[in-house]
């Protein structure tokens, strides 16, 4: 449904580019508001944001968060920062810097603006966790010298800055814990379990999976968490956050390796690979707190989303192939 115009809002989205905020930028665009979308697009891609140029309430704007930014917005959407193990292992220090510094930057232009601030964080704050499944409650197991810490640590710092500026300068902060979540516009070299099984599989190429595959993973569709985001930004200003996002239904990553060979049919072998260090064990999110506060819960069943997630990658790789 669109907005009218006197309820129109200029937002900033950065991370714009990538998987997730491509995505944001649509919905948003999609209920009225104007889109100003920033990236450095260090892991994201033109591409995701090709068919927004022709649009007069869309701009983007080429900057790195790790330096200050000037610019006149009513709300703030922080989701710059690789998300993939292998990129944000590629230069761990400039991954902490885009997550510190990258937050104090927004939360600096948001106390300015007096805007209402998002930050996408995330489930591994939790680490490889002791309770299962999390809720917001538990303070997470994490290595803070491990190779994974550049990114859990970060986030963990970006948390707390968040509610420092919402308890020392009143500013309104909306903190997300986003679990993994997959769909169309994954990098097709992302790295990331998903992308990774599908474009080995469409490929006839041998599936990696790490350790003995008994590790476990809920995967959430990318349209239902959008929805979520968005449902805790448009929330009253007491809702604060952190709340979970995610689909809690659980899936061993061996069951993920054969529900993608499934649904490709291809006809690639399994292959297994040493379990990365500090992998997590087990995630599922507790999501009885954004049921309760947002109204809301995931709808889309994992073979509905694979099945979407398929198309767009067969799509992608044909292009590959006759460019
Ligand atoms: P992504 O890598 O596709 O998107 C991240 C975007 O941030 C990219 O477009 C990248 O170019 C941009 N970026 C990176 N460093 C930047 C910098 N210094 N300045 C400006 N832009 C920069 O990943 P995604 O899956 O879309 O993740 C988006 C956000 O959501 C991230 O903050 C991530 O930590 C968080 N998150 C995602 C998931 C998930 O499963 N997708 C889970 C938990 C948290
Ligand atoms: N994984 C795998 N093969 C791959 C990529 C990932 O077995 O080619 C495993 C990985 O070790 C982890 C799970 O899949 O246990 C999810 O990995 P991903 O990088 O997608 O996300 P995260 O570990 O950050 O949740």
């Amino acid at each position: 449904m669109v907005r009218l115009y006197d309820s129109r809002k200029r937002i900033l989205v950065t991370g714009g580019a990538g998987f997730l905020g491509s995505h944001l930028c649509d919905k948003l665009l999609e209920k009225g508001h104007d889109v100003l979308c920033l990236d450095n697009l260090f892991t994201g891609s033109k591409r995701n944001i090709d068919h927004l140029h022709g649009n007069p309430r869309f701009e983007f704007m080429r900057h790195d968060v790790t330096f200050p930014l000037y610019v006149e917005v009513d709300e703030i959407y922080n989701l710059a920062c690789p998300a993939s193990p292998i990129h944000y292992q590629y230069d761990p220090v400039q991954t902490t810097k885009t997550s510190v510094h990258g937050a104090i930057n927004m939360l600096g232009l948001a106390k300015r603006l007096k805007a209402r601030i998002f930050q996408a964080s995330t489930s591994e704050v939790y680490g490889d966790p002791a309770v299962h499944p999390q809720p917001e409650s538990y303070w997470g197991n994490v290595n803070p010298i491990g190779i994974r810490s550049c990114y859990d640590e970060s986030k963990r710092c970006a948390e707390t800055l968040f509610f420092d500026y919402h308890r020392q300068h009143g500013l309104e902060i909306k903190v997300a814990r986003i679990f993994n979540t997959y769909g169309p516009r994954m990098h097709h070299a992302d790295g990331r379990v998903v992308s990774n099984f599908i474009v080995q599989a469409l490929k006839g190429a041998p599936i990696t999976l790490y350790g003995d595959g008994s590790q476990t993973r809920a995967f959430c569709y990318v349209d239902d968490l959008i929805d979520g985001m968005v449902a805790l930004m448009e929330s009253d200003a007491d809702v604060t956050g952190p709340i979970n996002l995610g689909n809690p239904t659980e899936r061993s990553i061996r069951e993920m390796a054969e529900m993608v060979v499934a649904a490709t049919g291809s006809s690639s072998e399994i292959v297994f690979e040493p379990l990365p260090q500090d992998d997590p064990k087990q995630r599922r999110p507790d999501i009885s707190l954004a049921k309760e506060v947002l109204g809301w819960a995931p709808t889309v069943r994992l073979e509905d989303g694979l099945a979407a997630t398929v198309a767009y990658f067969r799509a992608i790789l044909s292009e590959f192939e006759t460019a």
